[in-house]
């Protein structure tokens, strides 16, 4: 199970209710975690929880700026510096966005530094359930040999 990571949630306007209902699925794997949100995805998660820290259980969200000021390119600063483990994107893909660049800078660092990252929910739900967390795997490290035909 996954726990005592630190997972990265951000969510388009138009993809939170899909991201509040899956943290409201996967509510209490996420809670053994730390969860670092763009601004206004991060409010609506906290909302979502209320119920549990109520129950007793501990929410640990972290807020970062709202993704259009300079939220996505702060999560993708931490990918680079190793501090998330598994990142949950949930992209509008029907509407153009006015940052289309932090968004896709966000996505590059991902893959350029071998963190999972999901961008819709069933992958995000196969991920967050991996049996490979907390075992001793270790991912191997993306080579860029040029193929040689
Ligand atoms: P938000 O940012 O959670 O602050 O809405 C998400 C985004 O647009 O990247």
């Amino acid at each position: 199970m996954i726990k005592n990571k630190t997972i990265a949630l951000i969510a388009h306007d138009a993809r939170k209710s899909d991201m509040i209902e899956w943290v409201i699925f996967n509510a209490k794997t996420l809670l053994n975690n730390h969860l670092i949100c763009t601004g206004t995805t991060g409010g609506l998660i906290e909302k979502a929880l209320e119920d549990y820290v109520r129950d007793g259980y501990e929410s640990n969200v972290t807020k970062m700026l709202s993704g259009p000021m300079g939220g996505d390119a702060q999560i993708a600063a931490m990918v680079v510096e190793g501090k998330i483990d598994l990142c949950v994107f949930l992209i509008d893909d029907l509407t153009a966005n006015p940052h289309e660049a932090d968004i896709q800078m966000l996505l590059r660092q991902c893959r350029l530094h071998n963190i999972p990252v999901a961008c819709n929910r069933h992958s995000a739900d196969l991920m967050l359930t991996s049996s490979l967390w907390g075992t001793k795997y270790e991912p191997s490290e993306p080579t860029y040999h040029k193929f040689k035909r």
